[in-house]
C-alpha cells in the first residue's frame, strides 16, 4: 500500500476548519550527502516545512573513504547520523527510504511504500562509479563509493599480504603483492600513495615470509598526466611525489580488460594482480530518469543557472547530479564546496520565490583544489598561487578537519592522524566480512 505523507496544499489550507493556520511551503529534499545537508540546515529558520529523504541513515564524508580503505580511519569517523545532526532543526524531518520516482505532475516523490508531497524539491541524490559499460569488471576491480566498498577493499588488500605470506608459490606471491589502481584522479592517486605507504612503512615489520616492501603499486591513467583538473606544472609535481614514494605510474593506458588474473592494457600488456581497485569514472544517479530531464553522458541532469529542470522552477537538482554551467560560463566540477554552494543556492531560490522576489544566477566560487599524496606529500591549487609538499600536506589536513561533520569526529581524526605520524601506523588493519 502507498501511503501519502503530506495532503495536498489546498486540502491543508482550507477545507477542514475556518481557522486553520496558513500551510508551510513544504521542502523535500532527496539525499543527505554534501549538496542535500547544505540546503537542510540553511533552512534551518525559514519558515517552510523540511522532510530530507536518504537511502542511508547517515551522511558519509566521502573525501576520506580512501583512508577506511586503507585501514587509516574507522568508518565512525567519517560518517554521522543524519537525524542527529539535524535533531535541534525543528522544521526538518529525516526519514530513511529509498527514492523510487518522482511524479512530477502530481508533485509528490515516490519512495519504497511512500508517496511525500512537496511544494519545492531539491535532487541531491549524487553520483556512483561505472565501468563505461563493462559491468563484468565490478567484480575484479571494486570502486569506492560506500563505507561497504571501503571496508571490502581494505579486507581485499589485507588479505593479500596474508594470502601472500601462506603461500609457497613464487608467482602468486608476486601477483599477490602487485596493486593496481585505476584512474589518475584524486582518488586513484590517494588510494596508490596510501597503499604503497601502507606496504613499506606501516606493515613491513609485520610479516615473517614476505618482504613487504617489494610491493608493487601501479596507477593506471589514459590520459596523459595524473589529477588532469590540476595545471600541468602540478600533475608533475603529483607524479614525482608519487613515484618517490615507490608508486609505478602508467600514463596513456586504458585499461582494456580485467579479470581475476589483473588487468590488460589496451596495446596487450598484462599485469598480474589480485587487487585492482577502480577510481576511473563517475555516472550520475537516475534523477535525470525520475524527472524526464535532459542528462549529459554521465547521466547528470542539464540545469539552467538556476539550478531547475527545463519547465521546472520548483525544482531543483544540485551537486553531482546536476550538469551545471555557471553565471560565468564555467562548467561546475563534482566537488563537495561546489554541491555545498548550490544547496545553498536553492534555498536561496525558493526563499525568493516564496517572496516573490528574483534570484541571481548560480555562481560557483573555487577556493582551491587539493590533492594528497602520502605523508607529506600533496598538492594544492589555489588558481593564482599553488603549493606542493609538505605544506600542500598541512593545507590538506586542516581542510579536511574543518569540514569533517562534527566535533567528536575532528578530535578522533586529529588524534589518530597525530598517532599514525608519530608511530607511522595504521591502527585499523582489520579484515572483516571474510570468512568470519
Ligand atoms: C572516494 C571519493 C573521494 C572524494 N574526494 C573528494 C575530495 O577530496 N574533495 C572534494 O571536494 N570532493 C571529493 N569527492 C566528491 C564529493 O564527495 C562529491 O562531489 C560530493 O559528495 C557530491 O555531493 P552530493 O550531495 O551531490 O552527493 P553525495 O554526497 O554523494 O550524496 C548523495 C546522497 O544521496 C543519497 N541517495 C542516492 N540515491 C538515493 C536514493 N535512490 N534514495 C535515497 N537516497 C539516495 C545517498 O545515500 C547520499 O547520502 C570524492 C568522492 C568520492 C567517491
Amino acid at each position: 500500500m502507498v501511503v501519502t505523507l503530506h495532503e495536498s496544499a489546498s486540502v491543508r489550507a482550507g477545507t477542514t476548519g475556518a481557522h486553520q493556520p496558513e500551510p508551510r511551503p513544504r521542502v523535500v529534499i532527496l539525499g543527505a550527502g554534501f549538496g542535500g545537508l547544505s540546503a537542510a540546515i540553511s533552512l534551518r529558520r525559514a519558515p517552510v516545512d523540511v522532510t530530507v529523504i536518504d537511502r542511508r541513515n547517515y551522511h558519509l564524508f566521502q573525501p576520506l573513504l580512501y583512508q577506511v580503505a586503507t585501514a587509516g580511519l574507522s568508518p565512525a569517523q567519517i560518517a554521522m547520523p543524519i537525524r542527529r545532526i539535524l535533531s535541534r532543526q525543528s522544521n526538518a524531518t529525516v526519514l530513511m527510504n529509498r527514492v523510487e520516482s518522482i511524479d512530477v505532475a502530481a508533485r509528490c516523490v515516490v519512495t519504497t511504500g511512500r508517496r511525500i508531497a512537496y511544494d519545492y524539491l531539491i535532487v541531491a541524490t549524487g553520483a556512483r562509479h561505472t565501468y563505461f559499460g563493462n559491468d563484468a569488471w565490478a567484480d575484479h576491480a571494486p570502486g569506492l563509493k560506500t563505507i561497504a566498498d571501503a571496508t571490502a577493499i581494505r579486507a581485499r588488500i589485507l588479505s593479500a599480504f596474508e594470502r601472500a605470506e601462506v603461500t609457497e608459490d613464487p608467482q602468486l606471491r608476486e601477483r599477490l603483492l602487485t596493486f593496481v589502481v585505476v584512474g589518475g584522479g584524486p582518488t586513484g592517486v590517494e588510494l596508490a600513495g596510501a597503499i604503497v605507504e601502507l606496504a613499506r612503512k606501516t606493515i613491513v615489520r609485520d610479516f615473517r615470509h614476505i618482504d613487504a616492501s617489494s610491493t608493487r603499486v601501479i596507477l593506471i591513467e589514459a590520459g596523459e598526466r595524473i589529477l588532469p583538473t590540476m595545471p600541468p606544472a602540478l600533475s608533475g609535481k603529483a607524479r614525482d611525489q608519487l613515484e618517490a614514494l615507490g608508486v609505478e605510474v602508467v600514463l596513456g593506458s586504458a585499461v582494456a580488460g580485467c579479470d581475476q588474473r589483473g588487468v590488460q592494457l589496451g596495446d596487450g600488456t598484462e599485469i598480474g594482480s589480485a587487487c585492482v581497485l577502480w577510481a576511473a569514472g563517475v555516472m550520475a544517479s537516475r534523477a535525470a530518469k525520475w524527472l524526464g530531464a535532459p542528462a549529459d553522458r554521465t547521466g547528470r541532469v542539464k540545469v539552467n543557472e538556476h539550478l531547475n529542470p527545463p519547465g521546472h522552477d520548483e525544482i531543483f537538482v544540485i551537486g553531482d547530479t546536476a550538469a551545471v554551467i555557471d553565471a560565468t560560463g564555467r562548467p561546475v566540477p563534482g566537488v563537495a564546496p561546489a554541491a555545498k554552494q548550490m544547496g545553498r543556492y536553492a534555498t536561496r531560490a525558493i526563499l525568493d520565490q516564496i517572496a516573490g522576489r528574483s534570484t541571481a544566477p548560480f555562481r560557483y566560487r573555487d577556493y582551491g583544489n587539493l590533492a594528497t599524496i602520502g605523508r607529506k606529500a600533496a598538492v594544492a591549487d589555489f588558481g593564482k598561487a599553488w603549493l606542493s609538499g609538505y605544506a600542500a600536506w598541512l593545507v590538506w589536513n586542516f581542510a579536511h578537519l574543518w569540514f569533517l561533520v562534527g566535533f567528536r569526529n575532528r578530535l578522533v581524526v586529529f588524534l589518530d592522524w597525530a598517532l599514525a605520524y608519530v608511530r607511522n601506523d595504521r591502527a585499523v588493519r582489520l579484515i572483516t566480512g571474510q570468512n568470519e
